[in-house]
């Protein structure tokens, strides 16, 4: 074999089990290939001796015949999950040192599958961000570079996009076999679309969102970034699942998503959203949605074109109740339980203070600061109240869709991947990257993107499907059938120069 880390999950699941590979030489090669990928900077840190170990417990394992479903699969971890005795900063420095005394669910249920953890990844400081520019740590790189006869000489380094930009470019750039991710407003979906790997955000409460740091509770739900569909319904399975310590986490079964792929789609009715066509939007995203729309016609989908009047409301009902929950969320940073705590100080209000002002960067400061107002006397009835009503109308506006239709199609992202650099200078314009993302979270539905196609400088562009609540099923055989018709084959190392 050249490379294992070419290998799709799912092969190197079965390689693993039928002893073509093992496990330990699996992570040495991922191990390899993160060290040969510092410039990305998609990983935080690095846990090569608990891989090791790990690896070396799926072989004893595997030698038996035994293991789990995904026994010696190296994983990329978000640095949002909790992982016991393992750094995690949530991207900002105010997790300084903070190496939590428990495991996440959901990290907890990979490695009961018996995968192996690579590291934990980069992000946007508290996951708010859309590009990995608010990180700590810096920037995530996107491994894709514009094409063209120069882009090996000047090449504006691109975002992977974000919150989960370490995820994404990791899994595109095969640092690791496939990365955990959270999405809030689109964290899953639109680096996935920039990166063109699949990002699955589930139902909210599918995955139980325990000991993964906090940023909009009724928002956030975890999720899978992997290279391709089946990829990434092999690691839903595994994350999946109700726990009762997270109150939201539902208690419902958790299908074969794996068993699904390859169904016919046929009869399946695919709603068209009228009001997800911008004014402005570039030509290659209206064609890449009618080449998706067209697509799942051949397949035998019926196409059906709805309207969801309320989404143009979604981007400013997003941007009252994630910052006020996040505010809310945030207090508990304040120097004394864990992470960073300020040298100099007077009293101990002057300690939380210059804490969180040392703590924080600008991004979140200004979360906080929109949150606290919006939640405060005077102005609660007029924002937050507000935006909960109209966060409610767009919940009914969709079950209404979903009487008529299957899923929803849409593009994932208005554009392709951008420049580093190129909007961290504009909150509004980098809000904006969310426009087609955050109604899925508002309304609590399962979304994906899916990698469709490229635009003219060779840069990947993702399509998005919604479905019904806990109906991810029916998702995952439409993304299956848009993944065999897109065809998408492109890797970034084909640009490389
Ligand atoms: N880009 C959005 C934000 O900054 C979404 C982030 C997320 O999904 N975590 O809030």
């Amino acid at each position: 074999m050249t490379d294992i880390t070419n290998l799709s999950l799912a092969d190197l699941r079965d390689a693993l089990k039928d002893k073509k590979v093992s496990a330990s030489e699996t992570t040495d090669a991922y191990l390899a290939r993160i060290d040969a990928a510092k410039d990305l900077n998609a990983v935080i840190t690095v846990t090569a001796d608990k891989a090791r170990a790990m690896a070396k417990v799926s072989d004893d394992k595997l030698s038996r015949g035994e293991g789990g479903a995904l026994e010696g699969v190296p994983l990329g971890i978000k640095d949002l999950y909790c992982t016991e005795g393992v750094l995690t900063t949530a991207g900002s420095h105010i997790l300084d040192g903070f190496k939590p005394r428990y495991e996440s669910t959901v990290t907890g249920n990979l490695w009961r599958d018996g995968a192996v953890m690579l590291g934990k990844l980069n992000m946007d400081e508290f996951a708010m961000g859309s590009s990995n520019e608010t990180s700590f740590y810096g920037p995530v790189v996107s491994p894709w570079r514009r094409a063209g006869p120069n882009s090996h000489k000047d090449v504006t380094p691109l975002t992977p996009g974000g919150s989960s930009g370490g995820s994404a470019a990791s899994v595109a750039a095969r640092l690791c076999a496939g990365a955990t991710a959270t999405d809030t407003g689109g964290s899953i979906r639109q680096p996935a679309s920039l990166t063109g790997t699949v990002g699955v955000k589930p139902t909210y409460g599918r995955c139980s969102r325990w000991g993964i740091v906090a940023f909009a509770s009724s928002l956030d739900q975890a999720g899978p970034i992997a290279r391709d569909v089946r990829d990434a319904a092999i690691m839903l399975r595994s994350m999946a699942g109700h726990d009762a310590k997270d109150s939201t986490s539902i208690d419902c079964p958790v299908p074969d998503y794996e068993a699904v792929l390859g169904q016919s789609v046929k009869g399946l009715k695919i709603g068209v959203p009228k009001e997800y066509r911008l004014d402005g939007m570039p030509d290659e995203i209206e064609k890449l949605w009618a080449d998706g729309v067209a697509w799942m016609k051949d397949a035998g989908c019926e196409i059906v074109d709805i309207s969801l009047p309320m989404t143009k409301y979604a981007l400013p009902v997003y941007y009252i109740v994630a910052p006020a929950e996040a505010s809310s969320n945030l207090a508990r940073y304040d120097g004394v339980k864990f992470g960073h705590r300020a040298k100099d100080y007077d009293d101990i209000l002057s300690m939380y203070e210059t804490t969180r002002a040392e703590g924080f960067g600008d991004e979140v400061k200004r979360r906080v600061l929109i949150g606290t107002y919006v939640l405060s006397a005077g102005y609660y009835d007029a924002y937050y109240l507000r935006a909960q009503k109209v966060r409610k109308k767009i919940f009914d506006e969709f079950s209404e869709a979903y009487k008529k239709v299957d899923l929803i199609l849409t593009p994932s992202t208005p554009s392709a991947a951008f420049g580093l650099g190129e909007k961290d200078g504009d909150p509004v314009q980098m809000y904006l990257n969310d426009i087609f993302t955050v109604t899925a979270n508002l309304a609590g539905l399962p979304g994906a993107s899916i990698p469709a196609g490229l635009d003219a400088q060779g840069l990947p562009l993702g399509l998005q499907l919604l479905a019904k609540p806990f109906d991810e099923e029916t998702m995952f055989k439409g993304m299956h059938a848009l993944e065999q018709a897109a065809g998408f084959s492109a890797r970034p190392d084909e640009w490389w120069g």
